[in-house]
């Protein structure tokens, strides 16, 4: 029977408790040695506020390192003992709950290799149907928002009312800045989605080499994250597995000392004036905006009246060529990024062709 209804959750996330929520650990548990070491190092920074370890590793190709397996958990369990620090384990299948559970593994997590298959995320919701665990959700592997809030949804019908969420990023084709591309948007779109739900980043994954934790990780202090989860080992380059994104326990507190974490609101009335006058003078220049896009839609609506009569395409590629160059040279001038035009542009464009595929065709 399911013992809570599948609505919002009704006691206090304990994955709120800590804000900043840091939790840290190596990629892999890989000997007993390590792991007590990492996390007793770890726990005398007095930083972090749960461990993390995989035990079961999903790798994009066979031959690598694969996970522990299950005789990783009691190393963990003497961690918690060692430490006094609860701990977060990535499960993957129903075997991997009942294990979990069986240790008193104190908040599991779906991987990002889960949380994009559905017969993955509800063969793990099931086993964790009536059981009073927290569980966080990374992102899928891809940018799809609605594969994160299916796997949401899926753990809230089975009863699982302590969830929180992770955004590690998106893995994309080729050499790219990021491992993993942070699309900071779609975290975005998840808090708007479950505002209730505490969200932590996962610098690591999406940096792959850890020079670039702190700027993500600031960024992610900045747009008001709860918290972080961050790899750390007690021998970074001598890891088994994600070995150039890990740093050591102290490193991890030197990088966690530059932090800043601000307020998501303050009642001095100088700062909240102040700010009222430019968000008023914000929504003015938006109103203008939209008013703007409306009439260049009205004109566009003209042209596609024209072009109707005299039997011309809608699409006009060397036309729409030189509206993205032109753009780009004006938006350059003005403090506007190429991409950000080439983003803007795409979006009027398809509109401005909805409109005159309406107009040509009603
Ligand atoms: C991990 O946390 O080590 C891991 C495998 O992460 P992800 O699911 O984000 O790839
Ligand atoms: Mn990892």
């Amino acid at each position: 029977m399911n013992p809570t209804p599948a609505s919002a959750p009704t006691k206090t996330n304990p994955l709120l408790a800590d804000k900043p929520l840091v939790i840290a650990g190596p990629c892999s548990a890989e000997t007993e040695a390590q792991v007590l070491d990492t996390c007793q190092r770890l726990a005398q920074t007095g930083r972090v506020n749960m461990l993390r370890a995989g035990i079961w590793k999903p790798r994009t190709k066979p031959g690598l390192f694969e996970g522990i397996g299950t005789k990783g958990l009691p190393w963990l369990v003497r961690a918690r003992e060692l430490t006094g620090l609860p701990v977060a384990v990535e499960v993957a299948t129903a075997k991997h709950v009942e294990d979990c559970l069986a240790f008193g593994v104190d908040v599991l997590w779906l991987g990002a290799r889960t949380t994009v298959n559905p017969f993955s995320v509800q063969e793990v919701a099931a086993a964790l149907r009536g059981v009073e665990v927290p569980v966080l959700i990374k992102n899928p592997l891809n940018p799809d928002v609605e594969l994160w809030s299916g796997a949401v949804e899926r753990l809230r019908k089975v009863g699982v009312e302590h969830l929180g969420l992770i955004h590690r990023g998106f893995s994309s084709y080729g050499q790219t800045e990021f491992r993993n591309a942070p699309m900071w948007h779609l975290p975005i779109e998840m808090k708007r989605r479950f505002p209730e739900l505490p969200i932590l980043s996962d610098p690591s994954h999406i940096a792959g080499r850890r020079e670039l934790l702190p700027g993500l990780a600031q960024q992610a202090a900045d747009l008001d994250f709860d918290g972080l989860m961050i790899e750390a080992h007690q021998e970074p380059d001598a890891a088994w597995s994600d070995a150039a994104q890990q740093v050591t326990p102290e490193a991890l507190a030197a990088l966690l000392d530059a932090l800043i974490w601000r307020r998501e609101t303050t009642d001095r009335q100088e700062f909240l004036t102040a700010l009222a006058q430019l968000r008023e003078r914000i929504n003015h220049l938006d109103d203008e905006i939209l008013q703007l896009l409306s009439k260049r839609m009205q004109v566009a609506e003209q042209i596609g009246r024209y072009k109707k009569d005299n039997n011309i395409t809608i699409l006009q590629p060397g036309r729409w060529q030189e509206i993205v160059d032109r753009g780009v040279q004006k938006g350059a001038k003005l403090g506007l990024s190429a991409g950000f035009i080439h983003r803007l542009l795409d979006a009027i464009h398809l509109e401005s062709i909805t409109h005159q595929d309406r107009v040509m065709n009603e």
